[in-house]
């Protein structure tokens, strides 16, 4: 390579740092502006958030708060915690959540007819073998929240709690009229007091793995399976509805009678019953 070549390469070298430094002084000053206008619109959002339209009107720009203390208001809507309190399925808060073995939570209600379709987790696909669990930290979280909601939020809160009772209360009245019926044509019911065949536990643990809370008990109570039945359950009777509800009875139980074994395995019924 001779020195003419040397120089144009050096020139073109040095022309092209040239428009690269413009370039570059160029993005930094669109980031630094687009950087200020991010964190405008940040700032107007959140104070966005914190107005009710119901409560104050129109939407405005509240001034900017001077210092992090001041930051922390005292009014704490549903969008400032944005998706990590909403239910992944039916997207409001949580009401009474429950987690599954995979960590993912939802409403009770939620969760629970989602199951009855798919025993997959609904946001990770996860199989799911065990019931969701009440999921209490974060629950209280929520009655903290619920305390400091504006009055909007609170009354389309209410709304939704309200909506969800009513929808349960219709599920179990239609159930318990399918229920009555259903006696009244004289179908007969496995009895929970009688021995189960193989068969029998399997089909009463379809129906049991279908229904939730009230409608549960509903369906426990056509087989003569109910808290009062329980409590007033013999100890053969308990043995028998242990044996059929496929919980192995422990051996003490069996071989010697002790009031409060009977007393363990009435809890234990219960908690089918009613858990
Ligand atoms: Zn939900
Ligand atoms: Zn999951």
């Amino acid at each position: 390579m001779n020195n003419i070549d040397s120089n144009i390469i050096r020139t073109t070298e040095e022309s092209c740092i040239e428009v690269l430094e413009t370039q570059l002084l160029d993005i930094i000053q669109d980031v630094t502006d687009d950087g200020t206008r991010i964190i405008e619109e940040k700032q107007y959002k959140a104070n966005k958030r914190r107005i009710c339209e119901d409560d104050e009107g129109p939407l405005k720009k509240k001034p900017k708060l001077e210092s992090p203390e001041v930051e922390a208001d005292p009014i704490i809507t549903i969008k400032t915690f944005g998706s990590f309190l909403d239910c992944p399925i039916c997207h409001e808060l949580f009401l009474k959540p429950h987690s599954l073995k995979c960590s993912h939570t939802f409403c009770s209600h939620c969760i629970n007819k989602w199951l009855r379709q798919k025993k997959a987790c609904p946001v990770c696909r996860g199989v799911v073998l065990r019931k969701p669990y009440y999921n209490r930290l974060i629950d209280d979280f929520l009655q903290q929240v619920d305390s400091r909601l504006s009055d909007c939020e609170k009354a389309h809160r209410n709304n939704v709690k309200e909506e969800v009772v009513q929808a349960q209360a219709r599920s179990i009245q239609e159930f318990k009229d399918a229920a009555n019926k259903a006696l009244e044509t004289g179908t007969k019911f496995l009895n929970i007091n009688s021995q189960w065949n193989a068969r029998e536990k399997e089909v009463f643990r379809i129906g049991y793995d279908k229904y939730d809370r009230e409608d549960r008990i509903v369906y426990c109570g056509l087989t003569g399976f109910t808290q009062e039945s329980v409590e007033q359950a013999d100890s053969n009777t308990i043995t028998t509805m242990l044996n059929n509800l496929g919980v192995e009875v422990p051996r003490y139980i069996s071989t010697q009678p002790v009031r409060y074994d009977y007393e363990m395995a009435r809890n234990i019924l219960l908690d089918i019953l009613l858990g």
